[in-house]
């Protein structure tokens, strides 16, 4: 469980808080989507979930953050890291810059937390195959192209076995069928218990894979509930996210007299 209390931050040197006053709780085994137009908070609240800010960003912050009931600002840097981990868009930023292959690239973080090699093994084996890119394990990362890039950071933080992920835009720079594997990966994960927050522009994603939504404007939380009912409110729009495209659709039938009912 990953709860947020009353949170509230300012960035170093920012004029208004880019998150206010924001509490929300994610279950265990719970999907959540977070939307909202560019600059409303999503990647703020990212780093705040993930422990990364105020801590390594700067920033002040007031309220709570707890990981299964603990507050996550006295907690080692070591301990934080493998409880939640945090992915972003761009793939070449997350990775080592030190491995000389994928297999490397995975055991990466699971390594450096001196796990042993049996369960290291496993693990990484595990993950290479969720994202079911098992091929790759012998191939440079820096070779890659930046989807199989980000599929191969992601394998790093399935590794790292987090109950909790932070997903910011993860399919930014993946094609339709990246996505799907992104898609596949963190319905896994919830399966499996874990809980996930993922933004993404891509609402047919989030459809996919999230049973409840956040929207965010101004670094309010404005609107939360049920994906799929929200998805469909055209309110949506004007803050300044995407209708998914089974919405879009219908819309286009209903504004061309036609009945999305009948045709179905
Ligand atoms: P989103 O991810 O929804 O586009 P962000 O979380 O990146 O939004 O930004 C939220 C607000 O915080 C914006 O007003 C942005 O200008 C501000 N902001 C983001 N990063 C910084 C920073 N490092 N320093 C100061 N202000 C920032
Ligand atoms: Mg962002």
């Amino acid at each position: 469980m990953l709860t947020f209390e009353s949170v509230t931050y300012r960035h170093a040197g920012g004029v208004r808080p880019a998150i206010d006053d924001v509490s929300l709780e994610l279950g265990e085994g719970e999907v959540v989507g977070l939307v909202g137009g560019n600059g409303s908070g999503k990647s703020t609240l990212c780093l705040i979930a993930a422990g990364l800010a105020p801590r390594i960003v700067g920033g002040t912050l007031s309220g709570r953050i707890l990981i299964d009931g603990e507050d996550i600002a006295p907690m080692p840097m070591h301990e934080l890291v493998a409880r939640v981990a945090i992915g972003f868009d761009d793939p070449w930023t997350q990775l080592s810059g030190v491995t000389g292959t994928v297999y490397e690239e995975v055991a990466f973080g699971p390594a450096n937390l001196g796990m042993p090699r049996d369960e290291l093994v496993s693990r990484v084996d595990a993950a290479l195959s969720s994202l079911a890119i098992e091929q790759l394990a012998a191939r440079d990362p820096a070779h890659l192209s930046g989807g199989q890039q980000q599929l191969v950071a992601i394998a790093g933080l399935l590794a790292m076995g987090p109950r909790h992920i932070v997903l910011d835009e993860p399919t930014a720079q993946l094609d339709p069928s990246g996505t799907s594997l992104v898609a596949n990966a963190i319905e896994r994960l919830a399966s499996e218990g874990a809980s996930v927050l993922v933004v993404e522009h891509k609402t047919d994603l989030i459809a996919r894979v999230a049973k409840r939504l956040v929207v965010l404007a101004g670094g309010t939380i404005v609107m939360e509930g049920a994906a799929a009912e929200l998805l469909a409110d055209p309110r949506l729009r004007d803050l300044g996210v995407r209708e998914p495209s089974a919405v879009r659709l219908r819309r286009r039938l209903v504004e061309a007299g036609l009945d999305p009912v009948a045709l179905a």
